[in-house]
This record gives C-alpha cells, sequence and structure tokens, in this order.
C-alpha cells in the first residue's frame, strides 16, 4: 500500500538504500571512482569527500578539456593548456582522496572488487595488478571510438578522442605538406597526399575540418605557396546532412559554408574499407562503390564501449547493449551500490505505461475507481518527477494542462464531469512514452550526471529515512528525498570555422555567424576547470591572432 512505500515511487531503487547510521566510530565507507573523465571529476568536485574514504583509478593522471581537442589538432591550442593535472585538481581533498594511476581492467561486482592494472610493474613477479574494494562504485569510463567493423579503420585512421590522438593529427598534417614539397613528386602523387578526409559528419568531424581549413588558408597556404592548390578536405558522412543532431538550420548554414570553403561534403556515402592509400565508400542509394586516394584520415563516426564495460555488462546480464543501463537515480540495475555516469552509460526511464495501475490507484485517493480532475492535479506534479514524458508530451503538443489530455480521451460526452476510467486514463496516457529520449553522449551531459550523483551521496544519511524520492504520494511531505536525474540542456556550439559559428540555444534560439564565434570564445574561456588552463587557452588565442599557429612539428 501507499503508507508502507509502495505506490509511485516503489520502483525507484535509489541511491540511498544502502546508506548506514553514520556513527562516530563506524569505518567511512569506501567510494571508488574509475575515470577521471567529464563524469569523473564533476562528481569528485562535488562530492564532500570528508565523508568517505576515496579511491580515484584512471590511466591518465589528468582531465582533459574535450570539446578543444579539435583546435589542438592544428596547433590553435596547445595540449597542455587544456589538460589540469587530477592530483592539482584535488589537493585541497589530498586528504581524503587518493588517486592511482592505473587501468581498471575488470569489475566484480558480486565480491565487490575492482582489478587494476597499473602501467607500472610494482609486485615482486613484476606486474602492476593490484585489487581494490568498495562499498560504493562510480564508473564513469567514458566510450571508446567505434569503427563499427570497418576492415582497414584501425590501421589506416586517425582518431580525435584523447590527448594524444590530436597530437598525432597535427604531426601527421604537418608530415603531408613537407612529403608533398619534396622534389621528384608528381602532381598525382602531391593531390593524393594533401587530400585529408574526415569520416564522420558529427560535431567533431566537422569542427576538425573547419579547423583545418583554416589552418591551411591562414597559415599554410603562406608558408607553403607551391602546394596549395592540390590541397582538398572531404567530410564523408553516411546521413543526409550533416551536424544532423543540429537544428536543420544550422545543418543547411554549415553546408552552405563549406561549400563557399571549398570543403567537399559527400552525404549518403558509408565508407567499407580502407587502405594505406584508398579510401572505399558505398553510396547508399546507388549501392555503388568509389574509391578516392587520400593522404590522411580522421575517423569520427561514433562511440563505442569500453571492452571492461563490455565484460561487465556481460556478468550482469546487460547484453547486446552500447551501455551500462541506470535506473533514474544513475544506479546500475540489479547491482547494489554500482553508479554509472557519462559517457559508458544511459539512464533508462521507466514507461508510465508499465506502471499505469499502478499510478491510478495512488491517484484514486477516495478508491471510487474513478479519477476527477482534481485527484489527478494532486498528483500531477510527482507523476511528472518520476515520469518527465508527461511534461514534454504536453509541451511537444502544445497542451498547457493535463486538462487536454483528458479530455482527447473521454469525448464530448463526458466533457462535463471530467471523470475518468482507468481505461479513460490509459488512452489519455497511452502516447505519453514515446517522448522518452536518452540523453546525448556529451560533456554537458557527463558533469550534470557527475554532479547530481556527488549531491545524493552528500546526502546520503539525510535521505535515509525516505529515500525513494517524491513522497507527497505516499502521504509524507517536506521530508528529503532523491529527485531522479534530470538532463538539463544548455544549448550547443559548433565552430565553423573562419572566426563562425553557429549556436542552439534552449527555447529554440539558433544563432549564427561571427558574434557566435565570439559567444563560443567567451563560453569556453569560461568552462575552463581552473584559472590556469583559462590563462593558458586565452593566450593561445591570443597568440594564434598576433602570430599565427605554429607549423613546426
Ligand atoms: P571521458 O571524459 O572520456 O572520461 C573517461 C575517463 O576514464 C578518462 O579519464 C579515461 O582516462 C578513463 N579511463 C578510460 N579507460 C579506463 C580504464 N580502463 N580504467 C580506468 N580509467 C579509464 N561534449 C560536449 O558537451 N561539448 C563539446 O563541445 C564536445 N566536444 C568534444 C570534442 C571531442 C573531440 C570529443 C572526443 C568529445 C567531445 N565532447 C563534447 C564529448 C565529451 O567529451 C564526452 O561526452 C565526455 O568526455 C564524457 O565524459 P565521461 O566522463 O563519460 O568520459
Ligand atoms: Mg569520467
Ligand atoms: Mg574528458
Ligand atoms: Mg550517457
Ligand atoms: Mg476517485
Amino acid at each position: 500500500t501507499a503508507a508502507s512505500g509502495g505506490g509511485l515511487v516503489a520502483y525507484a531503487d535509489s541511491a540511498a538504500e544502502s546508506a548506514s547510521e553514520p556513527s562516530q566510530n563506524a569505518p567511512k565507507k569506501k567510494v571508488l571512482v574509475l575515470g577521471t573523465g567529464w563524469a569523473g571529476t564533476s562528481f569528485l568536485k562535488n562530492l564532500d569527500c570528508s565523508q568517505y574514504e576515496v579511491k580515484v583509478i584512471s590511466p591518465r593522471n589528468y582531465f582533459a578539456f574535450t570539446p578543444l581537442l579539435p583546435s589542438v589538432t592544428c596547433g590553435t591550442v596547445e595540449p597542455r593548456s587544456i589538460i589540469e593535472p587530477i592530483r592539482r585538481m584535488f589537493e585541497k581533498k589530498s586528504k581524503d582522496v587518493t588517486f592511482y594511476e592505473a587501468e581498471c581492467f575488470k569489475i566484480d561486482a558480486s565480491k565487490k572488487t575492482v582489478h587494476c592494472r597499473s602501467a607500472v610493474g610494482t609486485n615482486l613477479d613484476g606486474n602492476g595488478d593490484f585489487m581494490l574494494d568498495y562499498d560504493y562504485l562510480v564508473v564513469a569510463l567514458g566510450a571508446t571510438v567505434n569503427t563499427f567493423n570497418t576492415p582497414g579503420v584501425l590501421e589506416h585512421c586517425h582518431f580525435l578522442k584523447e590527448v594524444e590522438d590530436a597530437q598525432k593529427i597535427r604531426r601527421s598534417v604537418i608530415d603531408c605538406f613537407e612529403k608533398a614539397s619534396l622534389p621528384n613528386i608528381s602532381e598525382e602523387e602531391k593531390r593524393k597526399t594533401l587530400h585529408f578526409v574526415v569520416i564522420g559528419g558529427g560535431p567533431t568531424g566537422v569542427e576538425f575540418a573547419a579547423e583545418l581549413h583554416d589552418f591551411l588558408v591562414e597559415d599554410l597556404v603562406k608558408l607553403y605557396p607551391a602546394i596549395q592548390e592540390f590541397v582538398k578536405i572531404t567530410i564523408i558522412q553516411s546521413g543526409e546532412h550533416i551536424l544532423n543532431m543540429f537544428d536543420e538550420r544550422i545543418a543547411a548554414f554549415a553546408e552552405e559554408k563549406f561549400q563557399r570553403d571549398g570543403i567537399e561534403v559527400a552525404t549518403g556515402f558509408r565508407v567499407v574499407r580502407v587502405s594505406d592509400d584508398l579510401i572505399t565508400m558505398k553510396s547508399k542509394s546507388v549501392g555503388e562503390e568509389v574509391s578516392v586516394p587520400y593522404g590522411m584520415a580522421v575517423w569520427s563516426a561514433g562511440i563505442g564501449t569500453r571492452p571492461v564495460i563490455m565484460d561487465f555488462m556481460q556478468q550482469i546480464g546487460q547484453t547486446n547493449r552500447r551501455a551500462l543501463a541506470t535506473n533514474e537515480w544513475l544506479r546500475v540495475r540489479e547491482c547494489e551500490g554500482v553508479y554509472a555516469i557519462g559517457d559508458c552509460a544511459t539512464v533508462s526511464q521507466r514507461k508510465i505505461m508499465d506502471d499505469i495501475s499502478m499510478v491510478f490507484k495512488m491517484a484514486d485517493k477516495d478508491n471510487s475507481g474513478t479519477l476527477t480532475l482534481k485527484e489527478i492535479y494532486d498528483v500531477l506534479e510527482d507523476i511528472c518527477l518520476r515520469y518527465p514524458q508527461v511534461e514534454l508530451y504536453m509541451k511537444s503538443m502544445h497542451m498547457l494542462d493535463i486538462a487536454d489530455l483528458i479530455k482527447g480521451a473521454i469525448g464530448d460526452a463526458h466533457k462535463e464531469s471530467m471523470v475518468v476510467d482507468i481505461e479513460e486514463f490509459k488512452k489519455a496516457l497511452s502516447h505519453v512514452d514515446s517522448q522518452v529520449k536518452s540523453a546525448p553522449a556529451t560533456a554537458q551531459v557527463a558533469s550534470q550526471q557527475g554532479n547530481y550523483l556527488a549531491e545524493c551521496f552528500n546526502k546520503m544519511d539525510k535521505c535515509k529515512e525516505q529515500p525513494e524520492g517524491p513522497l507527497r504520494m505516499t502521504g509524507g511531505s517536506g521530508r528529503h528525498f532523491f529527485r531522479p536525474f534530470r538532463y538539463k540542456h544548455l544549448g550547443q556550439f559548433a565552430p565553423l570555422g573562419g572566426e563562425q559559428a553557429a549556436a542552439e540555444l534552449p527555447g529554440d534560439w539558433v544563432s549564427m555567424g561571427h558574434s557566435t564565434q565570439w559567444l563560443w570564445y567567451s563560453v569556453y574561456a569560461s568552462k575552463q576547470v581552473s584559472w590556469r588552463t583559462r590563462v593558458l587557452v586565452v593566450s593561445d588565442w591570443t597568440r594564434r591572432f598576433v602570430f599565427g599557429r605554429d607549423s613546426s612539428r
């Protein structure tokens, strides 16, 4: 029954369920964080580390500001400017936070342990393996590249995921220019060497192409005047348009700008094979294969699952998925004390139709078997908190009120009384679940999740009393509870080169052009994780304005 904690929130196995009474002498609970990317560091920054014994594992002892990685590929920003040492980030918390530079290769949820491997041998037998145990595990391992098993991609393409990747790309671009400048090179060979191909027309691919184009026209043409006519950039995109996760106006603006810039955009082509000098792609409409010679290729066509996550999903029976499924409180389903945030995870939102009879019963306070509008209004807030799709659906249908939804179901005959039975209630909400969307794999989502989870951890013992979420339906009010995680989209940018950018901001607001680029500069400067990196990034930008980019290797 409602009073015994059932009802609308009975499904919410929340963060606090295993929290125990904090006592003076009880040892602190062990929190183990895997990964120091956007999700992991945002969790650590917001966690009250003094409440826990915190350990952090990552094979890289720094955080990388990934949105500026494309700028590193052409030397607009230096690699050192976008990374922040982990130990420095948590200097003030160093009493409570221990960092180990190692890779986690196995999570054993049944034993509550994690197996790690350091690159340096530490044991007597010469390897660097060790094991850690935890009470709470925060999996924030991010994602890896996805080649979709396309032959030759791993061997011949560059990726743009890590700082080292960006540095390799930078060297490789310069290599191509130096190679094409050597004597005794045929025109055909020059053309091939200076053909830069980007596979994947998402934000990363597009930004890289734009960055490369700027590097060419602003710096390299002056330094390599003899070969500038042989340079070509191509973006290969399997969909109809590039930037298809953005508003169509932005995609159109980007395509037009690229056309003016001479960047070729090949849409509707899927790359099927890559050899050391040819990229073979297949037209989706005609089905015919074409091969193009290239000098350098960057693959940015999707994200994949890390092996350690794959192995863990297998253990807990989550198969055939890209990412770890969590509940709305970011806890891994069927897995005690394990949370997952960022690119390695997706929230699976409960469907309201799965719970519809329960929701109906909860709302029907007088057990009449029917709901009045007032009964619905009384629980509407809780319903929207637990099933955000209800609100999204009403918004998408331009409905101001749930009464509109109900009217649609009961028809004109009963309009006066506005009383619904279970069948009509079901009918009214039957399309609502179509609005369930998973959040994109972005830094914005990862950091909001890290932040949210830290808040839950900070409040864990306060919430112990009634952890399952909104309580008004279960009779209590004003007590603490965990809201389910909800992503708040603050908009996104697409830098397009030539000091122009496009932005999509909340409220269907789209902006494009030079002023948007300035907005981009200020937003990205303000988002830097420390004053040190902020100063470095801004001075890199200034240096580039004044002196151009550095074209040495
Ligand atoms: P990551 O940030 O990737 O962090 C994963 C962490 O886990 C890293 O510290 C890694 O070293 C560590 N790790 C990996 N394997 C192991 C292991 N076996 N054991 C222990 N630790 C491990 N998003 C935006 O919102 N806006 C942008 O403009 C934007 N631009 C981007 C540009 C590029 C080039 C790229 C690649 C991504 C961009 N993103 C952007 C996406 C954003 O970077 C990711 O969504 C975000 O990094 C996800 O955070 P995360 O913490 O889940 O993963
Ligand atoms: Mg992380
Ligand atoms: Mg990162
Ligand atoms: Mg995610
Ligand atoms: Mg009733």
